[in-house]
């Protein structure tokens, strides 16, 4: 199924930078001028191929679904089937866009119903999210925040090497790729004052990074085994989870981010499934201490894809890429998150959102995060325009892209995009 040979009579899936090849085929939930009916596509090169049309004609029927799960405004209720339905549509979709498959390819009328094209399409959010968790499992990003504002010599906490450490983030506030971002307002405590002033954020951030989608949930009591544990998640997504630095600072103490992130976490519109992140797993790095027994799998748990930043200031042409970085940096896998997560007897809903934390590579050009990027806004990056950053100001958009690389092929996640827009007056 993710044999680099595929090849599909959709002939802009095989463009060597398309994201979207016959070997990924993401999920996501679109509209259109003709149809403003939000219902469940796939990505397959510049088009969308409406999954809703293929199953009223007959042609799709994910093993299972009793009545029709492709004319929803979300993908819950196919989620729900269960793997053996994921798999089964997965090759059933790629059988009817091979290129050597007839019944959609030749039948112009159906063609021209099920397939959108992706520039005049309107992408929402894929799920409906229940719950968001976001943890802090990249080694180099912990380390460089702890080297910043605590102690360079000594940076991790003692809990960091036994447990994906985490906080439960704000799920009503997720929102998909496109979607502005208002800066927030908050308490700021400036250094020469003594009391809390209340203003604009004047240090916004992004924060790079993988989330995981639940596919299967778990009952409440009983946890999920870290070996079992990737049977539970349905795909990925990028994950910019905006951050306020200066209200973070303030008010985190002692328990944990509340409005410095709350305001708005984006993601990108496909989810790319497990199945298509497959090709791609490989070793994570090594964990010393051995973590506890909850926390062991055996095998290979990482996922090689590729991560950027990039930032375009309001008006110009250009973008500029601020960082390259890569999900197998990671130092705990979504494995032992989700058993972690689970391990006190939460539990979990399809449609949950996790997020990997800040994905910091070991280079000071792979950092996540333009607190990292920038050192605390000591440093700031240069743009292609001329102009520099410290922290992210109006009018700027940033965006993150992912993707891996196969033998001639591209599993894409399409971008992740948010343009910050000016604070409520104070
Ligand atoms: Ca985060």
């Amino acid at each position: 199924m993710t044999d680099a040979r595929l090849k599909s009579w959709v002939q802009s899936a095989h463009q060597p930078a398309c994201e979207f090849a016959l070997q990924n085929l993401p999920y996501g939930i679109f509209s259109d001028p003709r149809n403003r009916q939000p219902r469940v596509g796939v990505a397959i090169g510049d088009v969308i191929l409406d999954l809703s049309v293929l199953e009223s004609a007959g042609l799709l029927a994910p093993d299972g679904a009793a009545s029709p799960v492709f004319a929803a405004p979300d993908l819950n209720a196919f989620i729900a089937l269960g793997r053996p339905a994921w798999r089964s549509a997965r090759a059933r979709i790629t059988e009817l866009l091979s290129a050597d498959n007839t019944s959609l390819r030749d039948d112009a009328l159906l063609r021209q119903r099920a397939l959108v094209n992706m520039a005049e399409a309107t992408l929402h959010l894929p799920v409906e999210i229940g719950g968001y968790t976001d943890f802090y499992s990249s080694r180099e990003h912990a380390t460089n925040v702890g080297a910043m504002f605590r102690d360079p010599e000594n940076p991790l906490l003692p809990n960091w090497l036994e447990m994906p450490v985490g906080y439960n983030g704000r799920a009503s506030s997720v929102v998909v790729s496109g979607t502005p971002v208002r800066r927030p307002n908050g308490q700021i405590k400036l250094p020469d004052q003594e009391r809390a002033i209340f203003g604009a954020c004047r240090k916004l951030d992004i924060e790079l990074e993988l989330g995981f989608i639940i596919g299967k949930g778990n009952a409440l009591g009983e946890p999920i085994a870290c070996e079992q544990a990737e049977d539970h998640i349905f795909g990925t997504v990028l994950l910019n989870d905006w951050s306020a630095r200066d209200l973070q600072a303030w008010e985190y103490v002692p328990l944990g981010p509340f409005n410095a992130k709350t305001f708005a976490t984006t993601i990108s519109p496909w989810i790319v499934t497990m199945d298509a992140l497959e090709p791609f797993r490989t070793r994570q790095p090594d964990q010393s201490p051995e973590p506890l027994a909850y926390l062991r799998h055996a095998g290979h748990h990482a996922f090689d894809i590729e991560l950027e930043a990039r930032l375009r200031p309001e008006g110009a042409r250009d973008e500029t890429t601020i960082s390259r970085t890569n999900f197998k940096y990671m130092y705990w896998t979504m494995a032992q998150q989700l058993a972690h997560h689970t391990v006190s007897g939460c539990n979990t809903r399809i449609g949950d959102l996790m997020g990997s934390g800040t994905i910091s590579g070991p280079t000071p050009d792979s950092y996540g995060s333009l607190l990292e990027l920038t050192w605390g806004g000591k440093n700031p990056v240069a743009l292609r325009t001329g102009a520099t950053r410290s922290f992210a100001e109006d009018g700027d958009e940033l965006t993150l892209t992912g993707w891996c690389q196969g033998d001639g092929y591209r599993v894409g996640f399409g971008r992740c995009t948010g343009k910050v827009v000016a604070a409520y007056p104070a």
